[in-house]
């Protein structure tokens, strides 16, 4: 069975977490450490002949065009990840069409097809921003992976129903793929990525994966590259956040690794059909 593998590309210091120590009008003047995350990620795939969607910030695809060209000559897909990587209820609904539009401007620029798939900054969308649904259809995208069904303080569906499923919306029907979440005790757990891939054992999520598959249902898996960065400039972060973003960084590699030689992963778009013939 196909699984979905998809990167958000970001730099470590666009992350949520770290956000008090760099404002987005400092972003530029931090050093890049994207190439370190792209060439491990890229490497791992080709090794194990593994294809997955990246899902590129638009600022990223604007400073760092020759990772769009580079992803797309290996054969993955590239997708939007929005332009700032702002919360959407930040954003509102206005704001959300202009972030998209200029990420997707951003990635046409680096040569890369329109993109047909959506993941919102930090899964930000939840019943509170379902609006967005609207105007991720509106915009022609195919799909959206924003959803993380978890209780999470700052994000998650609980109650959404894992798996992939039709969203009415008043712009047209919408596929969504959430992140995939391991049913037990009466709950939905998180082993869909992230800190989670780094912070539980790799056996663990392998077991997830081989349970999903056993059930007929793709997996949905999700990283980042400063996730495979552990030489990354150590900064402060609340104690919470610090932890998570800096745990088993040297993990995350040797682990993506046995999932690529146990599983087959390809992009979001082949899982769910939608890929184009090449
Ligand atoms: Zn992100």
């Amino acid at each position: 069975m196909l699984h979905a593998l998809s990167f958000d590309v970001e730099e470590y210091f666009q992350v949520a977490n770290l956000r008090p120590s760099f404002c987005e009008a400092s972003w530029g003047e931090v050093p890049s450490r994207l190439d370190v995350g792209m060439e491990a990620i890229l490497g791992a795939l080709e090794r194990n002949g593994a294809r997955a969607t990246f899902f590129f910030l638009g600022w990223i695809a604007d400073r760092h065009p020759a990772w769009v060209e580079r992803c797309l000559e290996a054969g993955h897909e590239v997708a939007s990840h929005g332009w700032r990587h702002a919360f959407l209820q930040t954003l509102g609904q206005e704001g959300l069409d202009e972030d998209m539009a200029k990420a997707e401007a951003a990635l046409l620029a680096a040569g890369a097809p329109k993109p047909r798939g959506f993941r919102a900054s930090t899964f930000t969308l939840t019943r509170d921003t379902w609006w967005a649904m609207d105007v991720i259809a509106k915009r022609g995208y195919s799909y959206d992976s924003s959803v993380h069904p978890i209780q999470h303080p700052a994000y998650g569906i609980p109650d959404f129903e894992p798996g992939i499923s039709n969203v009415e919306t008043a712009e047209g029907d919408l596929t969504e793929f959430p992140v995939s979440t391991w049913r037990a005790l009466g709950r939905n757990w998180p082993v869909g990525g992230g800190g989670y891939f780094r912070m539980l054992p790799g056996a663990l999520t392998r077991a997830a994966v081989r349970g999903l598959e056993r059930r007929g249902a793709p997996a949905c898996l999700y990283l980042h590259p400063w996730e495979f960065d552990p030489g990354q400039p150590r900064v402060k972060a609340g104690p919470s956040a610090g932890f998570r973003h800096y745990l088993n960084l040297h993990k995350t590699l040797p682990r993506l690794e046995r999932l690529l030689q146990e599983f087959q992963f390809g992009t979001m778009e082949e899982v769910l059909g939608l890929a184009l013939p090449r």
